[in-house]
Protein backbone atom coordinates (compact mmCIF):
# COMPACT_ATOMS: atom_id res chain seq x y z
CA UNK A 1 0.00 0.00 0.00
CA UNK A 2 1.20 3.49 -0.94
CA UNK A 3 0.68 6.02 1.91
CA UNK A 4 1.21 9.67 0.31
CA UNK A 5 1.95 12.51 2.32
CA UNK A 6 0.44 15.14 -0.26
CA UNK A 7 -3.37 15.16 -0.53
CA UNK A 8 -3.72 18.37 -3.01
CA UNK A 9 -4.89 16.23 -5.84
CA UNK A 10 -7.50 14.23 -3.80
CA UNK A 11 -8.43 17.90 -2.02
CA UNK A 12 -8.94 19.44 -5.73
CA UNK A 13 -9.82 16.35 -7.69
CA UNK A 14 -12.66 18.55 -9.12
CA UNK A 15 -11.28 22.06 -9.35
CA UNK A 16 -14.17 23.29 -11.25
CA UNK A 17 -16.41 25.54 -8.69
CA UNK A 18 -13.34 26.93 -8.00
CA UNK A 19 -12.72 27.92 -11.71
CA UNK A 20 -16.27 28.80 -12.15
CA UNK A 21 -15.62 31.76 -9.31
CA UNK A 22 -12.03 32.71 -10.77
CA UNK A 23 -14.08 33.16 -13.95
CA UNK A 24 -16.25 35.40 -12.65
CA UNK A 25 -13.37 37.78 -11.11
CA UNK A 26 -11.42 37.27 -14.42
CA UNK A 27 -14.43 39.68 -15.77
CA UNK A 28 -14.22 41.90 -13.61
CA UNK A 29 -10.27 42.42 -13.64
CA UNK A 30 -10.66 42.85 -9.94
CA UNK A 31 -7.30 41.90 -9.08
CA UNK A 32 -5.63 43.55 -6.76
CA UNK A 33 -7.78 44.03 -3.42
CA UNK A 34 -10.80 42.93 -5.40
CA UNK A 35 -14.02 41.87 -3.56
CA UNK A 36 -13.06 38.38 -3.31
CA UNK A 37 -10.33 39.62 -0.60
CA UNK A 38 -12.69 41.70 0.99
CA UNK A 39 -15.32 39.10 1.53
CA UNK A 40 -11.93 36.45 2.58
CA UNK A 41 -11.05 38.86 5.56
CA UNK A 42 -14.48 39.10 6.75
CA UNK A 43 -14.96 35.40 7.02
CA UNK A 44 -11.67 34.44 7.91
CA UNK A 45 -12.29 36.91 10.95
CA UNK A 46 -15.32 35.38 12.19
CA UNK A 47 -13.93 32.08 11.85
CA UNK A 48 -11.03 32.84 13.49
CA UNK A 49 -12.93 35.21 15.95
CA UNK A 50 -10.71 37.96 15.87
CA UNK A 51 -11.88 41.69 14.71
CA UNK A 52 -9.58 42.20 12.05
CA UNK A 53 -7.89 39.96 9.43
CA UNK A 54 -5.69 41.58 6.67
CA UNK A 55 -4.65 39.50 3.57
CA UNK A 56 -0.84 39.55 2.76
CA UNK A 57 1.23 37.91 0.34
CA UNK A 58 2.42 34.55 2.98
CA UNK A 59 2.33 33.18 6.20
CA UNK A 60 5.93 35.00 6.39
CA UNK A 61 4.81 38.39 5.67
CA UNK A 62 1.54 37.77 7.87
CA UNK A 63 4.14 37.77 10.75
CA UNK A 64 6.81 40.31 9.54
CA UNK A 65 3.93 43.07 9.08
CA UNK A 66 3.05 42.89 13.06
CA UNK A 67 6.13 43.23 14.19
CA UNK A 68 7.08 46.41 11.82
CA UNK A 69 3.51 47.53 13.02
CA UNK A 70 4.64 47.42 16.32
CA UNK A 71 7.92 48.97 15.68
CA UNK A 72 10.47 46.38 15.74
CA UNK A 73 13.47 46.65 13.20
CA UNK A 74 16.69 46.87 13.19
CA UNK A 75 19.33 46.28 16.70
CA UNK A 76 15.99 44.76 18.58
CA UNK A 77 15.42 41.36 19.59
CA UNK A 78 12.49 38.87 19.25
CA UNK A 79 12.44 35.80 21.59
CA UNK A 80 11.14 32.98 19.26
CA UNK A 81 11.35 28.75 19.50
CA UNK A 82 14.75 27.47 18.82
CA UNK A 83 12.54 24.23 16.47
CA UNK A 84 10.19 26.31 14.32
CA UNK A 85 9.93 26.29 10.85
CA UNK A 86 12.64 28.95 8.99
CA UNK A 87 10.01 31.25 7.96
CA UNK A 88 9.34 32.50 11.74
CA UNK A 89 12.87 33.08 12.07
CA UNK A 90 13.13 34.71 8.86
CA UNK A 91 10.18 36.93 9.30
CA UNK A 92 12.32 38.69 12.30
CA UNK A 93 15.46 39.05 10.27
CA UNK A 94 13.78 40.37 7.50
CA UNK A 95 12.96 43.65 9.32
CA UNK A 96 16.53 43.64 10.94
CA UNK A 97 15.97 42.16 14.18
CA UNK A 98 17.95 38.93 15.43
CA UNK A 99 15.89 35.93 16.61
CA UNK A 100 16.44 34.97 20.27
CA UNK A 101 16.05 31.56 21.14
CA UNK A 102 14.31 29.65 23.54
CA UNK A 103 14.21 25.65 23.51
CA UNK A 104 11.01 23.80 22.75
CA UNK A 105 8.76 21.32 25.14
CA UNK A 106 7.98 17.68 24.05
CA UNK A 107 4.86 19.38 22.92
CA UNK A 108 6.90 21.15 20.27
CA UNK A 109 5.89 24.45 21.60
CA UNK A 110 7.59 27.04 23.15
CA UNK A 111 9.44 25.81 26.86
CA UNK A 112 7.66 29.27 28.44
CA UNK A 113 9.38 28.93 31.34
CA UNK A 114 12.78 29.71 29.77
CA UNK A 115 11.30 32.96 28.03
CA UNK A 116 12.22 35.23 31.28
CA UNK A 117 16.14 34.21 31.30
CA UNK A 118 16.08 35.56 27.68
CA UNK A 119 14.79 39.18 28.02
CA UNK A 120 17.21 41.43 27.35
CA UNK A 121 17.07 45.18 27.53
CA UNK A 122 17.28 44.73 23.47
CA UNK A 123 14.03 42.56 23.64
CA UNK A 124 10.98 43.95 21.98
CA UNK A 125 8.44 41.07 21.08
CA UNK A 126 8.10 37.10 21.82
CA UNK A 127 7.00 35.16 19.09
CA UNK A 128 5.44 31.86 20.24
CA UNK A 129 5.06 29.26 17.54
CA UNK A 130 1.76 27.29 18.10
CA UNK A 131 4.15 24.33 16.04
CA UNK A 132 2.45 21.20 14.49
CA UNK A 133 -1.02 22.71 16.17
CA UNK A 134 -0.59 22.32 19.47
CA UNK A 135 -0.53 25.38 21.45
CA UNK A 136 2.34 27.13 23.76
CA UNK A 137 1.23 27.54 27.14
CA UNK A 138 -0.54 31.31 26.27
CA UNK A 139 -1.63 31.81 29.59
CA UNK A 140 1.67 31.77 31.47
CA UNK A 141 3.41 33.39 28.51
CA UNK A 142 1.13 36.49 28.11
CA UNK A 143 1.54 36.60 32.23
CA UNK A 144 5.65 36.75 31.42
CA UNK A 145 5.22 39.29 28.67
CA UNK A 146 2.67 41.46 30.57
CA UNK A 147 5.54 41.83 33.74
CA UNK A 148 7.82 43.18 31.16
CA UNK A 149 5.49 45.05 28.99
CA UNK A 150 6.57 42.99 25.93
CA UNK A 151 4.22 42.62 23.42
CA UNK A 152 3.29 39.09 21.60
CA UNK A 153 2.91 38.08 18.12
CA UNK A 154 1.49 34.81 17.53
CA UNK A 155 2.76 32.24 14.99
CA UNK A 156 -0.52 30.37 14.29
CA UNK A 157 0.81 29.27 11.05
CA UNK A 158 0.14 25.62 11.99
CA UNK A 159 -2.72 25.98 14.45
CA UNK A 160 -5.72 27.30 12.73
CA UNK A 161 -8.92 26.53 15.14
CA UNK A 162 -6.47 25.13 18.30
CA UNK A 163 -7.29 26.71 21.47
CA UNK A 164 -5.63 26.62 24.80
CA UNK A 165 -8.15 26.85 28.20
CA UNK A 166 -11.14 27.45 25.39
CA UNK A 167 -9.73 30.57 23.70
CA UNK A 168 -7.92 30.05 20.10
CA UNK A 169 -4.67 30.82 18.55
CA UNK A 170 -4.32 34.08 17.21
CA UNK A 171 -6.67 35.66 19.72
CA UNK A 172 -4.09 35.83 22.54
CA UNK A 173 -1.20 38.37 21.42
CA UNK A 174 -1.88 42.01 20.13
CA UNK A 175 -1.30 39.89 16.55
CA UNK A 176 -0.69 36.91 15.13
CA UNK A 177 -0.09 35.56 11.39
CA UNK A 178 -1.64 32.26 9.28
CA UNK A 179 -0.31 30.84 6.56
CA UNK A 180 -2.53 29.61 3.69
CA UNK A 181 -0.03 27.82 2.08
CA UNK A 182 -0.78 24.63 0.02
CA UNK A 183 0.47 22.57 3.00
CA UNK A 184 -1.61 24.32 5.96
CA UNK A 185 -4.95 23.31 7.33
CA UNK A 186 -6.67 26.09 5.01
CA UNK A 187 -4.55 26.10 1.88
CA UNK A 188 -4.70 28.40 -1.62
CA UNK A 189 -3.31 27.60 -4.63
CA UNK A 190 0.17 29.05 -4.31
CA UNK A 191 1.22 31.64 -1.41
CA UNK A 192 -0.70 33.74 0.98
CA UNK A 193 -1.25 34.80 4.97
CA UNK A 194 -3.78 35.98 6.86
CA UNK A 195 -2.16 38.49 10.14
CA UNK A 196 -5.24 39.08 12.48
CA UNK A 197 -5.64 41.78 15.62
CA UNK A 198 -8.34 42.84 17.63
CA UNK A 199 -6.93 45.92 18.03
CA UNK A 200 -7.67 49.00 15.92
CA UNK A 201 -4.91 50.91 15.27
CA UNK A 202 -2.93 47.71 15.07
CA UNK A 203 -4.83 46.81 11.68
CA UNK A 204 -5.00 50.16 10.11
CA UNK A 205 -1.19 50.06 10.05
CA UNK A 206 -1.25 46.30 9.04
CA UNK A 207 -3.71 47.75 6.01
CA UNK A 208 -1.15 50.37 5.38
CA UNK A 209 1.94 47.77 5.66
CA UNK A 210 0.47 45.32 2.85
CA UNK A 211 -0.14 48.21 0.27
CA UNK A 212 3.09 50.05 0.00
CA UNK A 213 1.79 52.51 3.07
CA UNK A 214 -0.44 54.10 0.57
CA UNK A 215 -3.76 55.63 2.58
CA UNK A 216 -5.04 56.46 -0.73
CA UNK A 217 -4.23 56.33 -4.32
CA UNK A 218 -1.98 59.56 -3.91
CA UNK A 219 -0.98 59.74 -0.78
CA UNK A 220 2.25 57.58 1.46
CA UNK A 221 1.28 57.14 4.69
CA UNK A 222 4.15 55.08 5.83
CA UNK A 223 6.97 53.38 3.67
CA UNK A 224 5.63 49.65 3.80
CA UNK A 225 5.72 46.19 1.27
CA UNK A 226 3.52 45.34 -1.57
CA UNK A 227 1.72 42.16 0.20
CA UNK A 228 -1.56 41.86 -1.13
CA UNK A 229 -3.74 38.53 -0.84
CA UNK A 230 -4.26 37.88 -4.34
CA UNK A 231 -7.36 37.97 -5.34
CA UNK A 232 -7.03 34.43 -7.44
CA UNK A 233 -6.08 33.15 -4.09
CA UNK A 234 -9.05 34.91 -2.26
CA UNK A 235 -11.35 33.37 -4.22
CA UNK A 236 -9.88 29.88 -3.47
CA UNK A 237 -9.94 30.86 0.30
CA UNK A 238 -13.61 31.60 0.31
CA UNK A 239 -14.47 28.12 -0.89
CA UNK A 240 -12.56 27.03 1.66
CA UNK A 241 -13.38 28.13 4.60
CA UNK A 242 -16.96 26.40 4.69
CA UNK A 243 -14.83 23.36 5.43
CA UNK A 244 -12.21 24.51 7.36
CA UNK A 245 -14.13 23.48 10.83
CA UNK A 246 -14.86 20.15 9.22
CA UNK A 247 -11.28 19.64 7.99
CA UNK A 248 -10.19 20.58 11.66
CA UNK A 249 -11.90 17.90 13.03
CA UNK A 250 -11.05 14.92 10.89
CA UNK A 251 -7.77 15.73 11.68
CA UNK A 252 -8.30 15.50 14.91
CA UNK A 253 -9.89 12.05 14.92
CA UNK A 254 -6.90 10.59 12.87
CA UNK A 255 -4.34 12.02 15.26
CA UNK A 256 -6.63 10.50 18.18
CA UNK A 257 -6.70 7.04 16.38
CA UNK A 258 -3.13 7.50 16.27
CA UNK A 259 -2.51 8.09 19.72
CA UNK A 260 -4.28 5.01 20.74
CA UNK A 261 -2.12 2.86 18.31
CA UNK A 262 0.74 4.28 18.68
CA UNK A 263 0.44 4.33 23.14
CA UNK A 264 0.40 0.08 22.72
CA UNK A 265 3.90 0.26 20.95
CA UNK A 266 6.62 0.37 23.87
CA UNK A 267 9.44 2.23 21.13
CA UNK A 268 7.13 4.90 20.50
CA UNK A 269 6.35 8.08 22.56
CA UNK A 270 3.30 9.97 21.50
CA UNK A 271 3.91 13.76 23.08
CA UNK A 272 2.05 14.98 25.76
CA UNK A 273 -0.80 15.83 25.43
CA UNK A 274 -2.86 17.94 27.27
CA UNK A 275 -6.59 18.43 27.83
CA UNK A 276 -6.59 22.34 28.11
CA UNK A 277 -5.55 22.37 24.76
CA UNK A 278 -7.27 21.52 21.36
CA UNK A 279 -4.61 21.13 18.71
CA UNK A 280 -5.52 20.71 15.38
CA UNK A 281 -2.56 18.00 14.15
CA UNK A 282 -1.15 20.55 10.89
CA UNK A 283 1.87 17.74 11.90
CA UNK A 284 1.15 14.32 13.79
CA UNK A 285 4.78 13.91 14.98
CA UNK A 286 6.03 11.02 17.31
CA UNK A 287 9.39 10.15 19.18
CA UNK A 288 10.73 6.70 17.50
CA UNK A 289 13.88 4.87 18.93
CA UNK A 290 16.05 3.99 16.39
CA UNK A 291 14.32 6.33 14.56
CA UNK A 292 16.60 6.56 10.60
CA UNK A 293 15.97 3.15 10.73
CA UNK A 294 12.08 3.44 10.94
CA UNK A 295 11.47 6.16 8.43
CA UNK A 296 13.87 4.14 6.04
CA UNK A 297 11.55 0.83 6.79
CA UNK A 298 8.11 3.45 6.36
CA UNK A 299 9.70 4.88 3.25
CA UNK A 300 10.69 1.43 1.48
CA UNK A 301 7.07 -0.21 2.42
CA UNK A 302 5.63 3.01 0.30
CA UNK A 303 5.06 5.61 3.13
CA UNK A 304 6.09 8.84 2.66
CA UNK A 305 7.15 9.69 6.44
CA UNK A 306 9.35 12.68 7.16
CA UNK A 307 10.93 14.65 9.67
CA UNK A 308 10.05 17.97 11.23
CA UNK A 309 13.09 18.62 10.83
CA UNK A 310 16.49 16.98 11.01
CA UNK A 311 18.66 19.95 11.99
CA UNK A 312 16.93 22.34 14.20
CA UNK A 313 16.90 25.73 12.73
CA UNK A 314 19.15 27.49 15.38
CA UNK A 315 21.92 25.07 14.24
CA UNK A 316 21.33 25.83 10.10
CA UNK A 317 23.85 27.15 8.16
CA UNK A 318 22.29 30.38 7.52
CA UNK A 319 21.90 31.06 11.16
CA UNK A 320 25.55 30.38 12.03
CA UNK A 321 26.17 34.36 12.58
CA UNK A 322 24.29 34.09 15.64
CA UNK A 323 27.31 31.82 17.34
CA UNK A 324 25.35 28.89 18.22
CA UNK A 325 26.52 25.21 18.37
CA UNK A 326 24.76 21.71 19.24
CA UNK A 327 23.76 21.42 22.71
CA UNK A 328 22.60 25.06 23.32
CA UNK A 329 18.92 24.04 23.10
CA UNK A 330 19.21 20.52 23.73
CA UNK A 331 15.15 19.53 23.32
CA UNK A 332 15.33 20.68 20.00
CA UNK A 333 18.30 18.73 19.54
CA UNK A 334 16.96 15.65 20.62
CA UNK A 335 13.33 15.93 18.85
CA UNK A 336 15.73 16.25 15.54
CA UNK A 337 17.07 12.72 16.12
CA UNK A 338 13.96 10.95 17.22
CA UNK A 339 10.82 12.68 15.74
CA UNK A 340 8.82 11.22 13.04
CA UNK A 341 5.87 12.73 10.77
CA UNK A 342 3.27 10.70 9.08
CA UNK A 343 0.71 11.74 7.20
CA UNK A 344 -2.71 13.37 9.34
CA UNK A 345 -5.20 15.19 7.16
CA UNK A 346 -8.30 15.59 6.51
CA UNK A 347 -7.89 12.90 3.28
CA UNK A 348 -6.21 9.97 4.50
CA UNK A 349 -8.34 6.65 4.97
CA UNK A 350 -8.25 4.29 8.00
CA UNK A 351 -7.18 1.40 5.81
CA UNK A 352 -3.90 4.01 5.51
CA UNK A 353 -3.79 4.83 9.28
CA UNK A 354 -3.54 1.24 9.96
CA UNK A 355 -0.91 0.43 7.39
CA UNK A 356 0.79 3.09 9.07
CA UNK A 357 0.25 1.81 12.38
CA UNK A 358 0.86 -1.90 11.49
CA UNK A 359 3.98 -1.06 9.80
CA UNK A 360 5.67 0.70 12.34
CA UNK A 361 4.38 -2.14 14.88
CA UNK A 362 6.14 -4.68 12.05
CA UNK A 363 9.68 -2.83 12.48
CA UNK A 364 9.62 -3.02 16.12
CA UNK A 365 8.07 -6.52 16.45
CA UNK A 366 10.65 -9.00 17.75
CA UNK A 367 12.97 -6.06 19.21
C1 LIG B 1 4.18 27.81 7.10
C2 LIG B 1 4.77 28.48 8.26
C3 LIG B 1 5.05 29.85 8.24
C4 LIG B 1 4.79 30.74 7.06
O1 LIG B 1 5.25 30.22 5.88
P1 LIG B 1 4.83 30.78 4.45
O2 LIG B 1 5.41 29.77 3.54
O3 LIG B 1 5.46 32.13 4.32
O4 LIG B 1 3.34 30.87 4.38
C5 LIG B 1 5.55 30.41 9.41
N1 LIG B 1 5.76 29.69 10.52
C6 LIG B 1 5.49 28.37 10.56
C7 LIG B 1 5.73 27.63 11.84
C8 LIG B 1 5.00 27.73 9.44
O5 LIG B 1 4.76 26.42 9.49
Amino acid sequence: MKVRYSYLGQQFADPDPILAEIKKLVATGDFTLGKPVAEFEKRFASLIGVKHAIGVGSGTDALKLPLKALGVGHGDEVITAANTFVATVGAIAEIGAKPVFVDALDNFCLDVEKVEAAITPKTKAIMPVHFTGEMCDMPRLMEIAARHKLPVVEDACQAILAECDGKRGGTWGIGAGFSLHPLKNLNVWGDSGVAVTNDDAMAAKLRLLRNHGLANRDEVEILGYNSRLDSVQAVVGNWLIPQTQDITEKRIANGAYYDRAFADIKQVRVPPRSNRVKRVFHLYMIFAEDRDALHKHCLQAGISAKVHYPIPIYRQQGLLHLGHRRGDFPVSDRQADEVLSFPVDQHLSREEQDFVIETVRGFYRGR
